[in-house]
């Protein structure tokens, strides 16, 4: 082992930027690119400028240690798996963006691999698939490329890779790996792979390299902890290789800190806003500490004399204290500059990506200036005064399930295996278009309503004519299934620039819940009754709920989250009793997001789940015992928290199952859950129209864990994203595929005795 001593660690640094762009000029690239307008050489052109200007401006700011390698054109778990050859057989193709892209999204005939959610967070990763035969090796020099593209600016920056043990753990096994393999068993093949590459960057030059490894902050086991032993112990080892960073965030690297500490790595990454200072007992002394004191996942100016608290009180522990921020800032927008349409009182209390960099680089030299361990500026950050939150009323809960059942049965007069779908029908291009015209002032109001009207007539129009038992009005009025309600509640703030990536090429705009929530008027009864005078069925209502909401905005950190959910909960049974009071008979209340905010430790879940169902129950409590409540959930991994979705105690709730070859159905609870199921007959990311056979095939797959009177027949997941025409085509094959197992059910009424 080399004894050089690492040069030290410039005294602040980001473990990571947004990539997509200020324009999302990688969103309009990658599309282009996707739909054949533009070459790959376009979009690397496109890449190269996006790493350049992050360099440049990250460097402009003063930053003192930049990153390279937080870069991708899809997903860095991708990256990685590429990087080290993991490619399964199905994807390889001779041009290597072709498997890439396959990977991420599909090819001709081939499914994508799956996608899930990063950590706790709104960013979807790839899911790389690992077996016993993966032959990792080093396949590519991106990480050395980057480098030297930097290099070239007179710039030097450290790479960032995504650690073995974290990559590993989100790896899934191989389709054909023998049962009780884990892809975590392959880390001493894998390690070689990682060696060659840090020797390939130390030949290169390169100081400092960052490993990430956030999945050291959830429980891990004894094994697991002996795993990053074994990783950190043996890269630490190698004969020729820069000094190691290796990068913990989004919460407390508890138990695994010691170990990596135990370790040879040089720098250690602690999140300190979600985390708190490490115990006593654990010896940092040798080693630089990364102190990640500016969040990377909230929208707040940092406090200031907390972060110097903290950053003073680790600099007696460690070899030497870097200004860092908690995680990478790809969860935040660029700029708060350019939102300059938001209250300025408002402004004042918020930092993006750019102005994190600019607190950093100022933490950075506070805490030079403080040699005493006395900082030298207290400078608050800007709050609103801080609410004692008013204990929010109770609510009495509804009848018990068989009473509502029955009342729903006689009023409603369904027929068995009643077909819905999950809300929006396809956004058309002409909507977007008018949309963003009348953002932009160039359309008014009533030529934009007058374009959903017809929108909300067209949508139902057409479940009408394939025969829908349940029908929506279309969501065409609808941006985005959150920001929608943010826009029309008090307390929240929308930005007109505010992007963060959610995957690939897909961004959102996270509202900022900056405030107490209060529903000013109805939201949603309008297009509800418009779409109700237009038929005879009943039309299903459609709001999303408090969790949803709350999880896929930035929130206030003055209350605790269950305060603010709660409040978004009780705007929400506000508008559940007008939709009810306007007649509406089915009201569907959307929790997608109900698993995203499961807390990473054990032992901190089940109390989330007790005040996240009791939110939605909160919700959905206003309403009589002949509404029926519909929720729906995103992804198959509803599967984890099927005892909570049990709990939120609504009539009717729809999955998705079918991306996820019916998963969902072959667990227990399955069988047991006693209130309507959905469990998605097609999968609605694909352009694919699924025929009359393979529904007929997913819902005889259904009947076998569910009694008929129990099973709904929906696609997978709002349409918004399709044609009308693919709509129309698997819609008509739904509706005769439950018309045809009906036939077989005939004796089976939607009644629970
Ligand atoms: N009702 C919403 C829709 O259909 C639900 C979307 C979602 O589940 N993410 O678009
Ligand atoms: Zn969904």
């Amino acid at each position: 082992m080399t004894a050089v001593r690492p040069s030290p660690f410039p005294a602040s640094t980001v473990l990571g930027y947004p990539r997509i762009g200020p324009e999302r000029e990688l969103k309009h690239a990658l599309e282009s690119y996707w739909s054949g307008r533009i070459a790959y050489d376009e979009l690397e052109k496109v890449g190269a400028r996006l790493r350049e200007d992050t360099w440049r401006r990250l460097h402009a700011l003063g930053l003192g240690a930049l990153p390279s390698g937080t870069f991708s054109y899809y997903d860095q778990v991708l990256d990685t798996a590429v990087l080290f050859d993991a490619v399964p057989e199905r994807y390889r193709a001779p041009a290597p963006e072709d498997a890439y892209f396959a990977m991420a999204r599909g090819a001709a005939g081939i499914a994508p691999l799956r996608m899930t959610k990063w950590f706790d967070t709104n960013y979807h990763y790839i899911v790389p698939e690992i077996g016993p035969d993966t032959a990792f090796r080093l396949a590519g020099d991106a990480p050395l490329a980057e480098v030297r593209q930097a290099r070239a600016l007179g710039l030097d920056p450290r790479p960032v890779l995504l650690g073995p043990v974290t990559f590993l753990l989100l790896s899934e096994p191989a389709p054909d790996a023998p049962a009780g393999f884990a892809p975590l068993d392959r880390l001493p093949d894998l390690l070689p792979a990682y060696e060659r590459l840090l020797a390939a960057l130390a030949a290169e030059g390169v100081a400092w390299v960052q490993l990430d490894e956030p999945a050291l902050v959830a429980d891990r086991s004894a094994e697991e902890l002996a795993a990053v032993r074994t990783a950190y112990r043996r890269l630490g080892a190698a004969a020729a290789r820069p000094a190691l960073f290796v990068a913990t965030y989004f919460g407390d690297a508890g138990e695994a800190l010691p170990v990596l500490a135990g370790t040879p790595v040089e720098a250690i990454g602690l999140d300190l806003v979600r985390g708190s200072l490490p115990a006593p007992d654990v010896d940092l002394s040798g080693k630089t500490v990364v102190a990640g004191v500016v969040s990377g996942r909230d929208v707040w100016r940092t406090d200031h004399d907390r972060a110097l608290a903290a950053l003073v009180a680790l600099r007696e522990r460690a070899a030497q204290v870097v200004v860092g921020t908690s995680s990478s800032l790809l969860h935040v927008p660029y700029d708060v500059e350019r939102e300059t349409g938001l209250d300025p009182a408002l402004r004042e209390r918020l930092a993006f990506a750019e102005q994190k960099v600019a607190e950093v680089v100022e933490l950075a030299s506070l805490l030079a200036s403080a040699p005493d361990g006395a900082p030298r500026r207290a400078d608050s950050r800007a709050t609103s005064s801080p609410l004692s939150p008013e204990p929010a009323a109770p609510c009495p809960p509804r009848s018990p399930y068989a009473v509502r059942a029955a009342a729903q049965a006689k009023h409603l007069r369904l027929p068995a295996l009643p077909v819905t779908t999950i809300g929006s029908f396809p956004q058309t291009g002409e909507l977007r278009a008018a949309r963003a015209a009348l953002a932009a002032g160039c359309l008014d109001e009533t030529a934009y309503e007058a374009l959903v009207r017809n929108e909300v007539a067209r949508a139902v129009a057409v479940q009408e004519r394939l025969g829908l038992d349940v029908l929506v009005h279309g969501e065409p009025e609808r941006n985005d299934m959150v920001q929608y309600f943010a826009e029309h509640l008090d307390g929240f703030a929308v930005t007109r620039h505010g992007w963060v990536q959610s995957y690939g090429s897909r961004c959102t705009r996270p509202p900022i819940l900056h405030d107490d929530v209060r529903r000013p008027e109805p939201i949603t009864v309008r297009w509800a009754t418009y779409a109700r005078s237009l038929t005879d069925r009943p039309v299903k209502g459609m709001l999303t709920g408090p969790v949803t909401i709350v999880a896929w905005s930035f929130v206030r950190d003055d209350l605790p989250l269950r305060n603010v959910v709660s409040q978004v909960a009780d705007a929400v049974r506000d508008e559940v009793r007008d939709l009810e009071a306007a007649g509406l008979s089915i009201i569907q209340v959307d929790e997608p997001a109900l698993r995203e905010l499961l807390p990473l430790r054990r032992a901190e879940q089940d109390g989330y789940l007790a005040w996240a169902v009791d939110a939605y129950r909160r919700a959905t409590s206003g309403a009589s015992d002949r509404t029926q409540i519909h929720t729906h959930l995103c992804y198959s991994d509803a599967d984890e928290i099927i005892a909570a979705v049990d709990a939120l105690d609504a009539d009717v709730t729809s999955v998705e199952s079918a991306r996820s070859h019916a998963r969902l159905l072959r667990e227990p609870a399955v069988g047991g859950f006693e209130r309507g199921l959905g469990p998605g007959v097609y999968d609605i990311h694909s352009p694919r129209v699924p025929e009359v056979e393979e529904i007929e095939e997913s819902l005889r797959a259904a009947l076998k864990v569910l009694p008929a009177h129990r099973l709904w027949v929906n696609p997978d997941c709002g349409l918004k994203t399709r044609t009308y025409e693919e709509v129309e085509a698997a819609l008509a094959n739904v509706v005769t595929a439950a018309r045809n197992m009906r036939g077989d059910h005939e004796c089976r009424p939607l009644t629970v005795v």
